[in-house]
Order: structure tokens, then C-alpha cells, then sequence
């Protein structure tokens, strides 16, 4: 007895849709089961809701070395749905896009609903709502059908495009590890990715909000320099976040499993010791009688200068030209080695994507499809690949979407 459909596909977020669009395409008639009563909740909030679509390396070499884990896996995926066929597909939908800083690309409209409305009118026909699929029904190693809160549903194929753990109110909540794993695959365990990070001194509370472009971060365990990362940071009310600060936080998130870890932020990485300290001088005595606290904009933001006055235990009412030289020598060190101390890294509520899950070993890379079960697929971030911010994580989206679509 042939099924209703081709193809059930279990999660209606930016993977699910290109896997339904795309088997649609090809003819076949596809069944999208979304827990939500819409599609690509967490698509809506993606690049603060402009969507940062994806990241304009054409290279596909370069691409996959991009990605932070497992970026080989998706090198098949890549060749067959790139980054210019993701720019062709949304500009044949009218989304005309634009590239920014980083080779970041947004649509025109710096509206990620765009993106969800044109979609949607795609595969509206096609969807239920509301429905949580809560266990795939195996025979053997065959999928026979899906158990839902709306009753069963059969198809030939079906695909797992459920997403990861990470902020879990979009509907990724990690049940489809749970259903993977009931179907014999592996999964590696799941941690939170691409987070800001927590330290202990309260002073970062006085520096909430503001973000430093061209600084240079490194992050030390046991005095050992373990990475070392430049660009943009941004100070929060409980620590330090921003590009460079979340793209390496899982790395940050393995040191601190072991023990401490300390971050020594330079303000001023274009500037060695003897240039910085003749700056201060030169600044300092052109300053003349006016109070330390008034004679340092030219080199340090406004909100960031009490903190540095502070930390450098100077009293921000001395009059500049007449700083000593261990004071001087001070804040040549606190602007040269601004340290933290790492408390902890945010957890799921703030994870932009979650590093682990089904393990790539038994996904096969040409189609997604299961090495365990026949007839099952997988698609986007449930498999354990994840990439740095900067629009690669929702590229392998399309991209392996793309391929379970046609597969
Ligand atoms: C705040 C934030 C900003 C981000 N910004 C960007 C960005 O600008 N660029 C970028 O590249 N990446 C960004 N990302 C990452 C990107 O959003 C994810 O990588 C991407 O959404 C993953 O897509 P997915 O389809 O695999 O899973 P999801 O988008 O998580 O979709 C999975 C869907 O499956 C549904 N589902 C789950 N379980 C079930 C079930 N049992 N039954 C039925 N349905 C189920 C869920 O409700 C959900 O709708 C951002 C992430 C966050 C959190």
C-alpha cells in the first residue's frame, strides 16, 4: 500500500522549509509537522530580526574551514547548494539582500519576515500546526510512521529537522535528539554554543552597553596564552559578550570544565608598550592642571574612563601633569591588560546554537540520510555541526535542507 506522502518533515524552522520547498519541487507531495502554531520562530529572531542570511564566501574551501566543528561533513552540501544558489533561491523569491561588515549578508528590507512570509506562501498547503510529533514508529530498521499529539501520520520518508537545545521558547528544546536516539543513532552530547560570558569583577556592571571595535582578546588558563582573538566586544551587565567574545565561548566554556580562566583584553592593540606610554605622557601634559578624570577622551571612551582610573588605583581628581610614573606606568597596564576572570558561560536561554548532537558518523553526506534507518533524514542544526556568527550557521541550514529535499 503506497502512503499519502512522500515525505514527512518534523520541524517547520529554516531547515524543515527548505527540505519541504524543495521535495515539493521535485514533484513529491510533503507533509511539515511544526510543534508551533507558525513557522520559523527562531528564524524570526535571527541577526536581532534582520536575519543574517548567510556569509558571502564564495570559496567553498574557505567556507568549510569556517565552521568551528565537523565543517568537512558539510563540504558535499555546499557543492551542491551554495551560497550563491542560497542568494539566487531568495532573490527568484523577490528577497533582493546586501552584504555588510564581515561578509555578513541581510535582506534589503532588514527584515527576517520577509524571508518567513515568502516561504510560508510556499508551503502553507502543506503544514499542520500545533502538532508535536512525540515518537517515530520503527519496524526493524524502517520508520512506519510518526505518533502525534494529532494522531499518526505515515509517509515513504521522513526527516528530523528539529533544530538544537538552544533558546528553547522557539520550540528547539532538544526533542529530536530524543527522537534520534530512540532510533539507535548517537548523540554527542549537547552544549550550549556561541554565548556570552559571565565574569566576576562588578566594574563590567559601570560599562553595560558599550562595545569596542579593534581590540584584542586573550584568553589565559594556568599562564598559558590559550587563544587570542581580535575584533569587536561588547561589555554587558553581568560580563562580556560581542563577536569575538561569543565565537570562541565554547572553547572558553571547555577550558573552565578543567579550571580557572582569565581574559586579558587590549584596548589599544595597534599601540606596543613605549608608543602607548609616550601617548599617555603627551596626553598627559597637554592636559596641564585639569583633573586625570578630564584629560583622557582622546584615548578611551567616556564611560570606560572612571573604570580605568579606578583600576589603575589612581585618584581621578589628581591633576595630570603631575601623575607620577608608577601611576603613569598603572594605566599603561590597565589599558594594555584589562583582566577578567571567566565565571561561567551562558547556558541555553542565551546559546545561539548548541555544539553537538547526532553524530555526523552516521549521516550520510551526499544525501542526509540515516545510516541506521532507511528511510530517515536529517537536516540542519540537530546534526553536530555548528559554525562561527556571521550567517554560517543558517548556510548549513539551507544547505542540508536543500540536499534532504532532493535526496
Ligand atoms: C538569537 C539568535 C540569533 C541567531 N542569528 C543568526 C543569524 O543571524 N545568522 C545565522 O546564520 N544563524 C543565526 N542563528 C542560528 C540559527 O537561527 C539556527 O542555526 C537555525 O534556526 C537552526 O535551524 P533549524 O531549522 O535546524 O532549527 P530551528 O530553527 O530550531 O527549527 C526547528 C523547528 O522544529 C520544531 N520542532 C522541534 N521539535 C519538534 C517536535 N517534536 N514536533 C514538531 N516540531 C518540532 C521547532 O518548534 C522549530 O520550529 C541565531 C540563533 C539565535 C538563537
Amino acid at each position: 500500500m503506497s502512503n499519502q506522502y512522500q515525505k514527512i518533515v518534523i520541524g517547520a524552522g529554516p531547515a524543515g522549509l527548505f527540505t519541504a520547498i524543495f521535495a515539493k519541487q521535485k514533484g513529491e507531495k510533503i507533509f511539515l509537522i511544526e510543534k508551533n502554531n507558525c513557522i520559523g520562530k527562531k528564524l524570526a529572531i535571527t541577526g536581532k530580526g534582520r536575519c543574517n542570511v548567510t556569509n558571502n564566501t564564495p570559496d567553498l574551501k574557505e567556507l568549510v574551514a569556517r565552521y568551528k566543528k565537523n565543517g568537512k561533513f558539510l563540504y558535499h552540501a555546499f557543492s551542491e547548494f551554495s551560497v550563491e544558489d542560497t542568494l539566487k533561491f531568495f532573490s527568484n523569491l523577490g528577497i533582493e539582500t546586501k552584504v555588510e561588515r564581515g561578509n555578513r549578508i541581510f535582506p534589503e528590507s532588514d527584515d527576517a519576515y520577509e524571508l518567513i512570509e515568502k516561504m510560508y506562501a510556499l508551503v502553507k498547503d502543506d503544514i499542520l500546526f500545533n502538532c508535536d510529533v512525540q515518537e517515530i514508529l520503527k519496524d526493524g530498521n524502517h520508520i512506519e510512521g510518526v505518533k502525534t499529539n494529532k494522531g499518526k501520520f505515515t509517509a515513504d520518508k521522513y526527516i528530523i529537522a528539529t533544530g538544537g537545545k538552544s533558546y528553547p521558547l522557539t520550540g528547539s528544546n532538544g526533542d529530536g535528539y530524543e527522537l534520534a536516539s530512540s532510533l539507535g543513532h548517537t548523540i554527542i552530547t549537547p552544549k550550549p554554543a556561541l554565548v556570552p560570558i559571565e565574569t566576576k569583577e562588578p566594574w563590567v556592571r559601570e560599562l553595560a552597553g558599550l562595545g569596542l571595535k579593534n581590540i584584542r582578546m586573550d584568553i589565559y588558563q594556568n599562564g598559558k596564552k590559550q587563544l587570542s582573538k581580535f575584533g569587536e566586544l561588547l561589555f554587558t551587565h553581568t560580563g562580556i559578550s560581542g563577536p569575538i567574545v561569543i565565537d570562541c565561548s565554547r572553547e572558553i566554556g571547555n577550558l573552565l570544565e578543567k579550571d580557572f580562566v582569565k581574559v586579558l583584553i587590549d584596548l589599544k592593540p595597534a599601540l606596543s608598550y613605549p608608543t602607548l606610554k609616550d601617548r599617555i605622557n603627551k596626553d598627559l601634559s597637554e592636559a596641564g592642571n585639569r583633573a586625570i578624570k578630564n584629560s583622557l577622551s582622546q584615548l578611551l571612551p567616556s564611560s570606560l574612563i572612571p573604570v580605568a582610573i579606578k583600576l589603575s588605583k589612581i585618584d581621578p581628581e589628581e591633576k595630570a601633569s603631575q601623575l607620577s610614573k608608577e601611576s603613569k606606568n598603572s594605566l599603561l597596564h590597565t589599558l594594555k591588560e584589562l583582566t577578567l576572570t571567566i565565571t561561567e558561560i551562558g547556558d541555553w536561554n542565551n546559546a545561539i546554537v548548541t555544539d553537538g548532537g547526532v553524530d555526523i558518523k552516521e549521516i550520510d553526506p551526499n544525501t542526509m540520510q540515516s545510516k541506521i534507518v532507511n528511510n530517515l533524514y536529517f537536516a540542519g542544526e540537530i546534526i553536530d555541526v555548528y559554525g562561527p556568527t556571521g550567517g554560517y550557521n543558517l548556510q548549513l541550514c539551507w544547505s542540508t535542507g536543500y540536499l534532504a529535499g532532493i535526496s
